[in-house]
């Protein structure tokens, strides 16, 4: 439920194979063109199958594939969309399908906010982190500069994860999306970070029921702090839980070096050492953040030597901050977050020591 529009997030396993209904009960209709984005991995897996469902269906698809990785979600590729639709004669009744991870979600997502003005779109998300980025609304691109500075608040038509997709994905992508899932048990509920605890083996080794459990909890919390703020005045600033870290080890790094989900899993471990020392959490918060991580193989550590000067360059400029002060997300304690300003360099500097040593 947001502002403009309510959706539907739909979480199953074999959904896919209800997408043309699902087309047709949101009243798109088989004369609206379908312009399918994916990128170069998807494509071979996916795109036949569901391009032979649709056509069966009556429809009228084109399709546009990018090259997989971040490197996509840029002007380039952008203005390369712009292109493949005005030639496939798309028009302000057509209808985007993003089928990918979070690049494409992002991407497409853009494309449909910006193309004649804005065109519906459906987030098909394909990897586990993509739980997270289809559903709210934020779709944009990278500028050379940095991260996400263009984009747009476009909600979809409706959201369709099929657990499915993700027996593809590479192990280290799997492993990325659990942050986004941890983060989300963190940031909102006890019970579920219990949960994460007991069924761990069951999610690593991509048992689709749980994993489809883990999916429908993960975007239940996303669903509740977006609807309660979808342009981020308040609360969905929550959902940054561990990003200022994790954005400056991304950025300094090049994007070259950690996944999203490597890099905010040390971001959520420096975010709970910051809590204990500026919102007296307790020093249990530090180690069981730590504990959950690692049952996830995710790294908790900064093993290079990445210089703390220019990390600290990257938070400073982060959107979030103010005033260039410096601004984490931080917890009291599991499902008590908040936003915090003002924070000292010093204590960063502190953090980031800690980080590295392993202390
Ligand atoms: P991604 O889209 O690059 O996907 C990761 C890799 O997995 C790619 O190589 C992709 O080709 C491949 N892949 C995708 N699905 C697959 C499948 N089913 N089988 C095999 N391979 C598959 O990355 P991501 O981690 O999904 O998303 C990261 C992006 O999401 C970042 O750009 C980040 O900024 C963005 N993001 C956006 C939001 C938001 O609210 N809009 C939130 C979080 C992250
Ligand atoms: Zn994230």
């Amino acid at each position: 439920q947001t502002k403009s529009r309510p959706y539907s997030v739909f979480v199953g396993i074999d959904l896919l194979t209800q997408l043309p209904i699902l087309l047709l009960r949101h009243e798109v209709q088989t004369k609206q063109k379908l312009f399918l984005v994916t990128d170069s991995h998807v494509y071979p897996l996916y795109a036949n199958g569901i391009l032979g469902s649709l056509q069966a269906a009556g429809y009228d698809v084109h399709i546009a594939v990018i090259p997989a990785g971040e490197k996509s979600k840029s002007l380039e590729t952008l203005d390369q969309l712009y292109s493949d639709a005005i030639k496939a004669g798309l028009d302000r009744s057509s209808v985007v399908l993003a089928l990918g991870g979070g690049v494409v979600g992002d991407l497409a997502g853009f494309f449909a906010a910006s193309f004649m003005r804005g065109i519906p779109f459906v987030q098909i998300p394909t990897t586990l982190l993509a739980h997270d980025s289809s559903i709210g609304g934020k779709v944009g691109i990278n500028h050379k500069l940095g991260k996400n500075y263009m984009g747009a608040f476009h909600q979809p038509l409706f959201v369709l994860f099929d657990v499915k997709f993700l027996a593809s994905l590479p192990e280290r992508e799997l492993v990325s999306g659990f942050a986004e899932v941890v983060k989300h048990a963190f940031i909102w509920d006890k019970q579920f970070v219990a949960w994460l605890e007991g069924n761990n083996k069951a999610l690593m080794q991509r048992d689709l029921p749980i994993l489809e459990e883990a999916i429908y909890q993960g975007c239940k919390v996303k669903i509740s702090v977006v609807s309660d703020d979808e342009r981020e005045n308040g609360i969905r600033a929550i959902l940054n839980y561990g990003h200022t870290i994790g954005h400056a080890l991304e950025s300094v790094s090049e994007y070259q070096f950690y996944t999203h989900g490597e890099a905010i899993s040390i971001g959520m471990v420096g975010a709970a050492m910051l809590s204990v020392d500026v919102l007296d959490a307790p020093s249990s918060l530090i180690q069981d953040t730590e504990t959950l991580l690692r049952k996830f193989s995710l790294p908790t550590r900064i093993e290079n030597n990445w210089s703390d000067e220019a990390l600290l360059q990257v938070m400073k400029r982060d959107k979030k901050a103010k005033l260039g002060n410096y601004t984490f997300v931080l917890s009291e304690e599991v499902g008590k977050t908040q936003v915090v300003n003002g924070i000292s360099e010093a204590k960063i500097r502190e953090v980031l020591q800690k980080l590295k040593r392993g202390g």
